[in-house]
């Protein structure tokens, strides 16, 4: 499998990781759409949200803990967490993330 966010689970693709734990990373996004903005993956490769099984929901749980771990770690307050399932949604890397996003404002609805 052709996947880049293995690949930085693995360490063959370089990446600037702020957080790491058994089941989750997260990096910085190559091309930032916010001052501060962040990219929550699992270790395992799950292809986008729609794909998650029902045995998954911990794992989901502790991406969701990990965004809450790095906003207290950057001091942020207010944040933007979102995933984009599909390409239709804008999904371009096949393997799910969160986007954590913050140190701008942010429209609702969003774009
Ligand atoms: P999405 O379009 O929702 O699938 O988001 C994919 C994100 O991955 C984009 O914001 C890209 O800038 C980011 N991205 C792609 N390749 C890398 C990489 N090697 N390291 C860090 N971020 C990346």
């Amino acid at each position: 499998m052709n996947c880049i966010f293995c690949g930085i689970v693995s360490g063959e693709i370089k990446s600037q990781i702020v957080y790491e734990n058994d089941d989750v990373v997260a990096f910085k996004d190559l091309n930032p759409q916010a001052p501060t903005h962040l990219l929550i993956i699992p270790k395992k490769h799950i292809s986008r949200l729609a794909e998650a099984q029902d045995g998954d929901a911990e794992l989901l749980g502790k991406m969701l803990l990990a965004a809450r771990d790095l906003a207290k770690k950057y001091d942020i307050k207010d944040f933007r967490l979102v995933t984009n399932n599909g390409k239709g949604a804008g999904q371009s890397v096949d393997h799910l993330h969160f986007h954590l996003m913050a140190g701008r404002r942010f429209l609702w609805p969003a774009g």
